[in-house]
């Protein structure tokens, strides 16, 4: 895995040592707790100043789907995505899933979250991105 590359976006997730899983980065309004993915400069439900927190690196699918059209900046084809319930905040986030596992996700499949070279910048240049993964028999 080459983690040595930039992140598709700054600030959407933290690298952590070999055995740790990465974390989802994001914000929490101290006013009315809300969380939001990627952080937000402004609480959308109370126009707060949120402060940046983890949002953790595991949760449950909500939701998949396959996508099968071109994909966008590098993407595999077909790729992947989802909606997840994150364990430990309870956002329910918008992500990739790993393309190494389509057609065994399933609702409530539980999954972490993980980071490796997937696609690219929109200019060629590849990139880090997070993505859900499961633990499969
Ligand atoms: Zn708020």
């Amino acid at each position: 895995m080459k983690n040595e590359l930039p992140p598709f976006a700054p600030g959407i997730f933290r690298l952590n040592g070999a055995g740790t899983p990465p974390v989802l980065l994001g914000s929490r309004c101290p006013d009315c707790g809300r969380h939001c993915f990627p952080a937000c400069d402004l609480c959308p439900d109370c126009l707060g100043t949120p402060a940046s927190v983890e949002l953790g690196s595991s949760g449950r699918i909500y939701s998949h789907t396959v996508v099968r059209t071109k994909p966008p900046l590098g993407l595999p084809a077909p790729y992947a995505v989802g909606y997840v319930d994150l364990v430990d905040c309870g956002l329910r986030v918008f992500a990739l899933l790993d393309p190494a596992q389509i057609g065994r996700f399933s609702i409530g499949l539980p999954v972490r979250l993980a980071v490796a070279a997937l696609g690219n910048d929109g200019h060629g240049e590849p990139r880090l991105r997070p993505y859900f993964t499961a633990d499969l028999a």
